[in-house]
């Protein structure tokens, strides 16, 4: 999407927010980078070193706006299993409706309320949902990672260890011996009562 219009630069300050001069007048168009995600937008899943939005701003119904767009974030974030730093992008297609406040119902999906006094339009909101929306709830830095030994914690796909592999079946054969043992304590215990 390329915009139509020269964009202004984005107010470092408030990234996600566009001015709606001119809106009457046809779409208006948008491309920017939140360089801050974390405090541009709020709270997000995954440390996002950026977020790429692109949007297409129109009239809906009267008063309403409708907001359609692409982001594309990456974060750099430990693989669940080895702990290695591994690289996240999330590309995702968004739209939202803005409405005048009086007109937006409670827990209506993707409508935000349009704040029309200050003339611009606060994108944080639907950004920051479909994040938390499309981010993955756990990263692995390949579907196959073996993890760390969890022995001596070497990184599995990077070198073998001598470790002996732990046995489960072991583990309970000692557990099982433990309760035969306390068997044998209360019956010494009763036998002790006996006068
Ligand atoms: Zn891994
Ligand atoms: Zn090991």
């Amino acid at each position: 999407m390329i915009p139509r219009r020269a964009s202004p630069p984005p107010d470092p300050a408030e990234p996600a927010r566009i001015g709606l001069a001119g809106l009457d007048a046809g779409p208006i168009e948008r491309a920017f980078r939140v360089e801050t995600p974390g405090e541009a937008l709020g709270a997000l899943p995954l440390p996002f070193e950026y977020v790429d939005v692109e949007v297409d701003v129109r009239r809906a119904d009267g008063s309403a706006v409708r907001v359609r767009g692409t982001l594309g974030a990456r974060a750099i974030v430990e693989c669940r299993r080895c702990l290695e730093p591994t690289r996240v992008r999330v590309r995702a297609r968004w739209a939202a409706l803005y409405r005048p406040p009086g007109r937006v119902t409670p827990g209506e999906e993707g409508v935000w309320a349009l704040d029309a006094e200050s003339g611009e339009l606060d994108l944080a909101g639907p950004i920051r949902e479909e994040l938390w929306v499309r981010a993955p709830a756990w990263v692995e830095c390949s579907r196959d990672c073996p993890g760390l030994c969890p022995t001596c914690g070497v990184r599995l796909a990077e070198q073998a260890c001598r470790c002996p592999p732990l046995e489960p079946d072991a583990r309970w054969a000692a557990l099982e011996g433990l309760g035969g043992g306390s068997a044998d304590a209360s019956e010494g215990a009763s036998e002790a009562d006996i006068p």
